[in-house]
């Protein structure tokens, strides 16, 4: 065996240890490393949130750690969860109801339902009635942008979730703990800011399912683990030998909250799309941009969110710039199309969908559209759809 033959397996087993550490992460539906991490210390505490966003500094200052659930994905066979709503909503919460009816979402001391859609609103009053004696809190975040209102409302909102989760871990949260945790929450905002300006400078270094992956880890990971983690994998693939294959450079829109199975991620790459840019995972990387470390911290995280994130269907969109957004990316990224994949029956998504395809039509962007649930397990139908936009693009340039 030569030299560098032996050097490429060398580097490219650097990746297969993490990605399968990865992949049994998104596996640990029992969170099983939530349990891990709480043995360590008897007093640690663990916060569900669900999607889309919630303030994790906040929690992380209280000394809990943030956990994301985003459902069962086509892990979970809904026993139960479907008797609890009627067939016209998405599928998150019925694996969700599924997890916490079968005692999976144990090992968690507490829930904050962000004020992401009605059907999360709905669910967090389930939970009330579910998880009795579990802290159950429902997270407005404020759809007013003005810094007096939306601002103030929304530092009130944390502040009840810090003294809430400080009760559970007896930490009261000190400016000077928030603006640590700001500084964590940084570190790991740059990981994820290069990760992903690696995807769109050289996407067949990163591909779509691992980012997915890497991504995904966070929602488990104590964060400054996390931040490691993505810092090796960033490490490996830089070092690998992967080579890049004759695909067009796609960006995802709509799939920002109910999360499109793996393999269905890995069926877009095979079928010739590069996605370089997506909303999968919305939640870690909202606020794409570091939040202020000096001054007010409750202060620079109001203004983060109300001034810092990235438009999504989950936010009101006052100005209605989310379709010039949406073209602006396309351009930076040198896109050469946009997939619009949305969970069945999201109000959210397929609300803001004719406003951004009215967008891409009128800047003459080629796009295509399906809808997926977390548990679709065919996927011929999406390959021959996103291949033939592929090929399209390819000898045409348009679809
Ligand atoms: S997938 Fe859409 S409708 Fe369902 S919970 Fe998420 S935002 Fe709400």
């Amino acid at each position: 065996m030569s030299i560098v033959v032996e050097q490429k397996e060398a580097l490219d087993a650097r990746i297969a240890p993490l990605l399968a550490r990865a992949q049994a992460l998104y596996e640990d539906l029992d969170l099983r490393a939530v349990q891990a991490w709480k043995s360590e210390d008897p007093s640690r505490r663990a916060i569900g949130f669900l999607p889309v966003y919630a303030p994790r500094e906040v929690v992380h200052a209280a000394g809990a750690l943030p956990v994301g659930i985003v459902g069962g994905g086509d892990q979970v066979e809904i026993v139960r969860g479907d008797s609890y709503f009627q067939s016209y909503i998405c599928h998150l919460p019925r694996s969700v109801v599924e997890l916490a009816v079968s005692g999976r979402l144990a090992p968690l001391d507490g829930f904050l339902f962000p004020s992401t859609c009605d059907v999360i609103r709905n669910l967090s009053g389930m939970f009330q009635i579910l998880l009795p004696g579990k802290f159950v809190h429902y997270l407005d975040l404020p759809q007013n942008f003005d810094r007096r209102l939306g601002g103030e409302f929304y530092q009130h909102e944390m502040r009840t979730v810090a003294r809430e989760v400080g009760k559970l871990t007896g930490i009261e949260v000190s400016d000077e703990r928030l603006r640590a945790s700001i500084v964590a929450w940084n570190a790991n905002r740059a990981a994820l800011r290069e990760l992903r300006a690696l995807r769109s400078e050289r996407p067949w270094l990163v591909p779509t399912a691992e980012h997915y992956l890497v991504l995904r880890a966070g929602y488990l990971l104590p964060v400054e683990e996390h931040t490691r983690f993505v810092r090796d994998y960033l490490a490996a693939v830089r070092a690998s030998a992967r080579h890049p294959l004759d695909n067009i450079r796609v960006l995802v829109r709509g799939a920002f909250c109910e999360q499109p199975p793996v393999a269905l991620l890995r069926t877009l790459e095979r079928a010739g799309c590069y996605v370089v840019d997506d909303d999968f995972l919305q939640g870690a990387h909202l606020i794409p941009n570091d939040v202020r470390e000096d001054g007010d911290p409750w202060e620079a995280l109001s203004d983060a969110f109300l001034h810092g994130t990235v438009p999504t269907a989950s936010i009101y969109d006052e100005k209605a710039e989310k379709g010039d957004a949406l073209v602006r990316r396309v351009r930076e990224q040198r896109v050469d199309g946009v997939i619009l994949m949305a969970p069945s029956f999201c109000d959210p998504a397929l609300l803001d969908q004719p406003m951004l395809q009215a967008a891409l039509e009128k800047a003459k962007i080629p796009f295509t559209s399906f809808k997926y649930a977390e548990d679709t397990g065919q996927f011929q139908v999406i390959r021959e759809q996103a291949g033939t936009f592929a090929d399209a693009i390819k000898l045409w340039g348009s679809a």
